[in-house]
């Protein structure tokens, strides 16, 4: 799952500390073994709140460079997730390289936890894209610095529907911004990647009245989800120019770049996807510029860390409610600074992060 383009000299000269997305990461761990298999990277970028949290992802890279990048890109955005949304947590991520349907077993997880154990809490692993709440059991049988277990095992099981419901809170309060309105019905939604989170959001976005058409490379999901939510679909990756009103990315990092920027037509961007845009200065002006109102991925989609938070926080389910509800004012909040210093909505929202970060690292050195 890349989520930008590689530049030749990021791989040539640099290819670790010299790459764009390296952005000051504190540790990365390169994990190999031969009997099982495993080659999966760690990226801890930034433990200034707290332990760098962050889930795994496994996934068929086009190289490893392609994952390195990846995981750099991903475990920075979960130190202004954590920031952001105020939870006093560091950022990191972890990626395997490989195929989840043939490739994952749970050997070759008992492998992947020893190595996250390594690190002594420094790293708390989670879910993420090819990875179930199961998959973190068997992780939890060789380390305790796990999250996203099972909840007949204690934990606070999987944070996809959480993730779902703040991404749903984040696409109200850009509607509200962009509409004058928070209110769905009868919007025009363009669904990408219909998974764990794009279902559940689905679900409760077509309860509210919205129309919405639903694209993934799983046809057979597609057929099913269309029936179930009365969706319509459209296949293939000739999506970006449909005339809808909000665009919600639920599939890939990425997707706003040069190539689909100028076919956009909606004027909302609110979803769950990581790393949404390929550039975040230049295609967040871009956004702007063209009057997009776009709900920073960090921000939106924070649910999910939120629910795995509680674990170790040991806080229920009223309180997981009440933070990803909060979701709806802080984006409101986004917006209006953004306008106020002619900003973009993502950099307004890595600024107040950033922030967070700065003044808790002089507290430390204090
Ligand atoms: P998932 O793997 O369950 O779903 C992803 C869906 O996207 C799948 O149905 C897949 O077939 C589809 N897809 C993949 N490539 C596609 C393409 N080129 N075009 C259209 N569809 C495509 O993953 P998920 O857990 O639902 O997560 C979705 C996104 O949200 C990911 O980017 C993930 O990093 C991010 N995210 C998830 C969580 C969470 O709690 N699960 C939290 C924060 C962010």
């Amino acid at each position: 799952m890349t989520t930008t383009i590689l530049e030749a000299k990021d791989l040539k000269n640099d290819p670790v500390f010299g790459q764009n997305s390296f952005d000051g990461h504190e540790q990365i761990v390169f994990c190999n073994d031969e009997d099982t298999g495993l080659k999966a990277i760690i990226g801890v970028h930034n433990t200034v709140l707290g332990p760098a949290l962050g889930g795994t992802r496994m996934w068929t890279y086009q190289s490893e460079w392609h994952a390195l990048n990846d995981v750099l890109r991903l475990s920075r955005g979960m130190t202004f997730k954590a920031a952001i949304t105020g939870l006093n947590l560091g950022g990191g991520k972890a990626v395997i390289i490989g195929d989840a349907k043939t490739q994952k077993n749970d050997d070759l997880m008992r492998r992947f936890g020893q190595f996250v154990d390594s690190l002594s809490g420094k790293y708390i692993t989670a879910e993420d894209v090819g990875m179930e709440t199961s998959d973190m059991d068997v992780i939890r049988e060789v380390t305790p610095h796990v999250t996203g277990i099972s909840e007949s095992k204690g934990g606070a099981g999987n944070p996809s529907p959480i993730t779902a419901y703040g991404v749903y809170m984040g696409m109200k309060a850009a509607a509200k911004h962009q509409f004058g309105t928070d209110d769905l019905a009868g919007k025009k939604v363009l669904l990408q990647g219909v998974g764990h989170v794009g279902e559940t959001l689905l679900k409760h976005i077509t309860d509210e009245g919205a129309q919405v058409i639903i694209n993934d490379i799983n046809e057979a999901r597609l057929e099913e989800l269309s029936k179930k939510y009365n969706a319509s679909v459209i296949l293939g990756n000739d999506i970006y120019g449909l005339d809808v009103d909000i665009y919600a990315p639920c599939a890939l990092g990425a997707t706003i770049n040069d190539a689909t920027i100028n076919q956009l037509k909606a004027t909302v961007i609110a979803g769950a996807a990581n790393n949404q845009l390929a550039d975040e200065v230049k295609h967040g002006r871009l956004l702007r510029e063209k009057g997009i109102a776009y709900a920073p991925d960090f921000l939106i989609n924070a649910g999910g860390i939120i629910n795995v938070y509680a674990e170790l926080e040991g806080y229920g389910k009223n309180e997981i409610i009440k933070k990803t509800e909060n979701i709806y004012h802080t984006t409101l909040a986004i917006f209006k600074q953004s306008e106020v210093e002619n900003t973009t909505t993502h950099k307004a929202a890595l600024d107040i992060a950033q922030e967070r970060i700065n003044t808790r690292k002089k507290e430390l050195n204090n």
